[in-house]
């Protein structure tokens, strides 16, 4: 971190990107004030090495230049944090790893370089995660150097200093961007909108505001837009100077959009490229195994979209598309036998991404349960057209059991039994799915584990 040499700047929030944070600032030669409202969370930072400040004390704020808040502490709603209160009465900005990353970012080395190293960032409500491991496969096939972080895998701060041509791929929550200072990559994606977090942003409202912070006067040379909600319409509109202005790219599931502009739209399994009017690429996306699902094709426009900004060709992204295997727990795809394929989607914990994945294939032998949600899953019965039979695990078996009524369902309990029970009975092209519509914990420490156990057994069962 650059700017911040001889001077104090408070960490609030010890976890891995506060501690993160704190090393990057005394790398700098910063002296950071490093403060956690849990005695747990400040003693594992006094282990690792690091002296604490006690934040809480009147004269503490006292020549401090900046305070970094970690992203899991919410402060404005649904309760404003007291100690972000007294930074901002004591006059201290308040930012996070985003902001500093986003000030530190250029060097001087980059005058020497032949290609300015980028950055692309990636917001939304659903499909961040796959969209940023996406641009970022697309471009190590590509052979172009690239680094990805943020809200995945390592943290900003945490980022290797860029080479010539690199492309840094950033997951962004909308935690991550309601809070940074500065917010400045030359590529920009919203995915979508749906409503989550409600309650940390003050309601819907806030929720999209901190998103579109993204994209504000003086942000993203490049901006990819999913308009396939009102609010994604509305900010491609703002930002665009006018019908043909190819600075915004616009993306859909599910909609044409051919207009004079840049878009890119998947139907019908078909990824296609339009400017000016004309149609300049199409890519099949039924060969695309990786990213089965309307959803995961509007993951596909968004990559593409935003690689193409790069300077990637059509055929490139094509080939790197077909090549990647999906990420894990997440409509990912652990085997295949006698036209019978399995996919994991532990990581649809809730009925909405249990939705989407039931959406994503036409005969389905599914298997769901565990630890239920509030509601069971009485909203996915739109959703039960393309299940042939469902498998029931977990805790939630029976009640799910009563909810399905005329769709064929077994009482299982185990992952064992109702991955044996699916594959034996499951006929050429359909797909087992776990989708389980519910939390893990009843039986597994997270979705992670849960998903592993599902691929484990898939695997011995088919000898992959
Ligand atoms: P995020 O990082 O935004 O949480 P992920 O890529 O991790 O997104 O996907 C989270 C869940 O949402 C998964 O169950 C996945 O199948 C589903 N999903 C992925 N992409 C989309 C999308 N574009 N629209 C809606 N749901 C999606």
């Amino acid at each position: 971190v650059r700017g911040y040499e001889g001077r104090k700047v408070a960490v609030l929030g010890l976890g891995r990107s506060g501690l993160t944070a704190a090393r990057a600032l005394l790398a700098g030669g910063a002296a950071p004030c490093l403060w956690d409202d849990s005695p747990e969370a400040r003693a594992n930072a006094e282990a690792a090495g690091f002296a604490l400040t006690d934040l809480t004390r009147a004269d503490a704020w006292d020549d401090v230049a900046t305070l970094v808040v970690s992203p899991g502490i919410p402060h404005l709603y649904p309760e404003p944090n007291k100690l972000i209160a007294r930074a901002m009465a004591a006059g201290v900005p308040v930012d996070n790893d985003i902001g500093l990353f986003f000030r530190s970012w250029s060097t001087p080395e980059w005058d020497e370089m032949e290609q300015t190293p980028k950055v692309v960032a990636v917001t939304g409500s659903n499909g961040k995660s796959t969209t940023t491991a996406l641009i970022h496969h697309i471009l190590k096939v590509a052979g172009r150097p690239t680094q990805m972080a943020g809200n995945i895998g390592r943290g900003v701060l945490d980022i290797d200093p860029a080479t010539d041509g690199e492309v840094v791929v950033l997951e962004l929550s909308s935690y991550q961007t309601e809070l940074a200072r500065a917010l400045t990559p030359d590529v920009a994606v919203f995915t979508n909108l749906s409503p989550d977090h409600l309650d940390r942003h003050g309601g819907h409202g806030g929720y999209f505001a901190a998103k579109r912070r993204l994209f504000a006067e003086g942000g993203p040379d490049r901006a990819v837009i999913g308009v396939d909600e009102v609010e994604g319409r509305f900010l491609a509109n703002q930002l665009a100077q006018g019908p043909g202005d190819d600075r915004v790219i616009r993306i859909s599931s599910g909609t044409k959009l051919e207009g004079p502009g840049w878009s890119v739209f998947a139907r019908k399994g078909f990824l296609a490229e339009w400017r000016k009017g004309r149609q300049v690429a199409a890519i099949d996306l039924r060969e695309v195994k990786g990213l089965p699902g309307a959803h995961n094709h509007q993951n596909a426009c968004a990559a593409y979209a935003a690689t193409r900004t790069l300077g990637l060709a059509p055929k490139f992204i094509e080939q790197a598309l077909r090549s990647f295997e999906g990420l894990p727990h997440r409509s990912q795809l652990v085997g295949e036998r006698g036209g019978v394929r399995f996919v994991n989607d532990s990581k649809a914990t809730n009925v909405d991404s249990a939705a989407k994945a039931l959406q994503a294939f036409p005969k389905i032998r599914w298997i769901a349960g565990g630890l239920g949600k509030d509601g069971g899953i009485s909203a996915l019965k739109p959703h039960l057209g393309s299940v042939v039979k469902a498998y029931l695990i977990g805790h939630s078996a029976r009640d799910f059991a009563l909810e399905l009524g005329e769709t064929p369902h077994e009482i299982c309990e185990t992952m064992d039994r109702a991955v044996a029970r699916a594959a034996e009975e499951a006929e050429v092209g359909e797909t087992v799915l776990l989708a389980p519509a519910a939390a893990s914990f009843d039986q597994y420490p997270n979705f992670e584990k849960r998903g592993e156990d599902f691929a484990a057994r898939v695997k011995a069962l088919i000898g992959a």
